[in-house]
């Protein structure tokens, strides 16, 4: 058999890099499909009727919950089941919890939602780590597998709304969840049988090195589990009487507090001062990826309530479904990445820098919210808008996201202390966790404040703070210590 680092098999690249390319594909499809239509199914009349608060609220906690459990969930592979076995339990979990969801009942509803989001920590970060382990170091494909592996992620994001969200709200809501789980089975099955063309990569968590350190691992992983177990368990009984919006509000305070204790751990340790210097710009670039993130995850929440009630729906006189505009940023990503690739290349010593883009980001993000006010404010009068808005929205949307994303996320490896790049992972994570959470709330003001003024809000903040942090980029390029 071909080692993965001879193997050229797929495109150039170890044929092991297809397996995970389309279990990404098929978990993001499942994933974006069932956020398409989370919202729109807890407020619908023919749905669970939630008003639009507690349906924020608890939208807001499902996709910032998913995110955050990839902090545990690269930890457990990590340390206990290898990313192989943690990528199918994710999985199994993940299409579990879309049939529960399917299930006519609030209480499947809410163990489905809790069981989608354990799946998601458990299988997101660890086929992102599989595909860094097909490579051996040094060899030169690895960035261009990751960007083979991103277009598995966008076309899975590309084709859910567009059939799930058609399903859903044409046929039958609970129908479409079936498709979601169904989709993830697929991606479980292709996953078990493509396996083989993984070798050695994340067959078995790191050894211990030595029994006291086994010990302790063992002790955080009963407590964990007792934890991410326990507390669905005594909520879901009743023993923990809260409403919603009070575990949405806690849920708050906890991300704050994981923010706090992990960024307080990783600026504290035995660190050179040129190595604190990076840190101290992963945090900041953290800080402004979760405000990117807050604007840009709306695409479920308040551009997804735009887009069903204010927007003319149709193409060509044909009607479409409204979570059919979540496939644009998708579509989007897939025409313009190759584009964005060969323009950095191009401008080369004039390649703005990581915090140059990071402003990018930031302006274009909110630059497509400010483009939306004037629909907002034509839509108040009651008129359905063209759907041109939408689309422009999320073309300057894409567009930030392409300055911000892929370029974190490498520049994270490269900031981070070799020791700590796992971690430094999970605040990447952390910060789509913070922001999915602010996105999906700010769902809440959706009825409560005029829209063109909520837009304005989301656009000028995003804006200002891009140009707060324009005043930073020359501190921060010196901070980085010649890293570009
Ligand atoms: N669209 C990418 C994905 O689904 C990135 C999402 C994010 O980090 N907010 O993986």
């Amino acid at each position: 058999m071909a080692t993965a680092n001879l193997d050229t098999r797929f495109f150039g690249h170890p044929r092991g890099l297809a397996t995970l390319f389309f279990t990404e594909m098929w978990e993001r499809f499942s994933y974006y499909g069932m956020r398409a239509l989370l919202l729109l199914y807890m407020i619908s009349p023919t749905g669970l009727q939630f008003d639009k608060g507690k349906g924020a609220a608890v939208y807001g906690m499902v996709v910032s919950l998913v995110y955050l459990m990839s902090i545990p969930g690269g930890w457990l592979a990590d340390r206990f089941l290898g990313q192989r076995k943690a990528v199918l339990y994710g999985g199994a979990g993940i299409a579990i919890g879309n049939f529960c969801l399917a299930a006519p009942s609030v209480e499947m509803f809410y163990l489905g939602l809790t069981l989608v989001s354990l799946g998601t920590g458990l299988l997101k970060p660890n086929v992102s780590t599989l595909v860094g382990s097909l490579y051996e170091p040094g060899d030169n494909r690895r960035d261009a597998g990751f960007s083979i592996y991103y277009m598995g992620i966008n076309i899975g994001a590309f084709f859910a709304p567009l059939v799930c969200g058609y399903v859903g709200q044409m046929i039958e809501w609970r129908l479409a969840f079936l498709v979601v789980g169904a989709g993830m089975t697929l991606g479980l099955i292709q996953f078990l049988l493509g396996s083989k063309h993984l070798g050695q990569a994340g067959l078995h968590a790191a050894p211990f090195s030595s029994p006291a350190e086994a010990a302790t691992q063992k002790r955080y992983l009963w407590v964990g589990l007792a934890v991410l177990l326990g507390v669905p368990l005594l909520i879901g009984s009743g023993v923990i009487a809260a409403t919603v919006t009070q575990l949405a509000d806690a849920l708050g305070v906890l991300l704050m507090a994981v923010i706090g204790v992990v960024f307080a751990g990783v600026y504290f340790g035995p660190w050179t001062p040129a190595e604190r210097r990076r840190i101290l710009v992963i945090f900041v670039l953290f800080l402004v990826a979760a405000i990117f993130w807050s604007s840009f995850e709306q695409a479920g929440s308040t551009l997804n309530l735009f887009a069903d009630e204010k927007t003319d729906n149709q193409l060509l006189g044909l009607p479409f479904p409204s979570t059919w505009f979540q496939a644009l940023n998708s579509i989007f990503l897939i025409a313009l990445a190759p584009l964005f690739g060969w323009l950095w290349i191009k401008l080369g010593p004039k390649e703005p820098s990581v915090p140059a883009k990071f402003v990018l980001g930031l302006v274009f993000g909110g630059a497509g919210f400010v483009a939306l006010m004037p629909a907002a404010a034509l839509a108040a009068s009651g008129a359905k808008v063209s759907p041109l808005w939408l689309t422009g929205t999320y073309l300057l949307h894409t567009i930030g996201e392409l300055c911000l994303s892929p370029v974190g996320l490498s520049a994270m490896t490269k900031l981070a202390p070799a020791k700590v790049v796992g971690v430094i992972m999970g605040v990447w994570f952390l910060a789509t966790s913070v922001g999915n959470y602010i996105g999906g709330r700010l769902a809440g003001f959706y009825e409560s404040m005029p829209l063109d003024t909520l837009f304005g809000y989301v656009g000028a903040f995003a804006i200002a703070a891009g140009l707060l942090l324009a005043l930073f980029i020359k501190p921060l390029r010196t901070m980085m210590g010649g890293i570009k």
